[in-house]
């Protein structure tokens, strides 16, 4: 086996090939992709890619200009500011 598939990350299939023999072939490592916190939808704009190619990526390339725009979806940070702004004391 190549050393660089010798981990756990990727998931091992037995595959039966044509002539009735059966080897190993690797998944691809699965991204589940960000997720809203609050309420778990896919963050637009967040890159679908592992961690370790996230890292390679430009600042901008990873989220958007919007404030907590790498944790929040737009519709819940415009729900949570309007709640701010209504509760803030004046
Ligand atoms: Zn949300």
């Amino acid at each position: 086996m190549r050393r660089a598939l010798r981990t756990t990350t990727k998931k091992r299939v037995q595959v039966r090939l044509p002539g009735k023999r059966s080897t190993v072939h690797f998944k691809k490592e699965r991204v589940k992709g960000a997720h809203c916190l609050r309420c778990g939808q896919l963050l637009s704009g967040v890159p679908r890619l592992p961690p370790s190619k996230i890292s390679r990526l430009a600042l901008t390339e990873k989220k958007t200009e919007r404030p907590f725009s790498e944790q929040l979806c737009h519709n819940c940070l415009r729900t949570l500011i309007k709640q701010a702004v209504r509760t803030s004391p004046l």
